[in-house]
């Protein structure tokens, strides 16, 4: 139940989600007011998230919210409600257990490649070993944006940790903040070489090369081995 939430643990949530949106502002992952990010509480009761109309670089630990993961805004003392993007989150949070801390930026490179209808690839070998796989989720039947159902069953696969969303923007997900924090800057990394490299082969008349298999040396002989 609510009353029973743990306080320090609160504060503590609080405080990191406010130097990870601190972070994604400083690096130009997201101005403005949009874009969200949320954490589980330990018990996973409830999760704290950014408000609707509050940019990253303006949360604070007042106007922050906590959530029930049933979807139940606590009150707060600021006439605030949360984002739209609350519904997605919690979808996350119900399907998979491993995931307690989601960051969604509209950071324009990852954003512009999906908004031409392309996955961003896993072009360099640190994507190949730390993500896999980012799916594309196009905008929905009528041209709106994704809902929690349409982007929830992206995450029923175990191994997807990111994807990013046509016309909107990345999710980058983890066990902390800062971990999820780093997929959402490696999704924006990999977009701008990736755009670099096309435009490259575009330009010079090239075959585009191959991409790489492996992330690790450690994983290709694993791999060789068992083949
Ligand atoms: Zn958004």
């Amino acid at each position: 139940m609510s009353d029973n939430l743990d306080f320090h643990d609160i504060l503590a949530k609080k405080d990191d989600l406010i130097a990870t949106a601190k972070r994604c502002f400083d690096l130009r992952l997201q101005t403005n007011a949009g874009g969200n990010l949320s954490v589980c509480l330990a018990s996973r009761e409830a999760i704290v998230i950014k408000p609707s109309g509050v940019g990253y670089n303006e949360c604070t630990r007042e106007n922050l919210q906590i959530v029930l993961l049933d979807g139940t805004v606590l009150p707060s003392e600021l006439p605030l409600k949360p984002s739209k993007d609350l519904e997605f989150h919690l979808e996350i949070y119900r399907r998979r257990d491993d995931i307690d801390a989601i960051v969604h930026c509209h950071s324009p490179w990852a954003t512009g490649y999906a908004s031409a209808g392309l996955e961003v690839p896993c072009l360099t070998v640190q994507t190949v070993e730390k993500i896999g796989r980012m799916p594309l989720i196009p905008l929905n039947d009528d041209l709106g944006p994704q809902s929690a159902e349409m982007i929830g069953p992206y995450f029923d696969d175990p191994n997807i940790r990111a994807a990013v969303m046509a016309n909107h923007g990345t999710i980058g997900t983890g066990k902390t903040l800062l971990a999820a924090q780093y997929l959402v800057e490696i999704i924006e990394e990999t977009a701008h070489i990736a755009f670099v490299r096309d435009a490259m082969v575009a330009a010079h008349g090239l075959q585009a090369p191959p991409m790489p298999r492996f992330g690790t040396l450690k994983d290709q002989e694993a791999a060789l081995a068992g083949g």
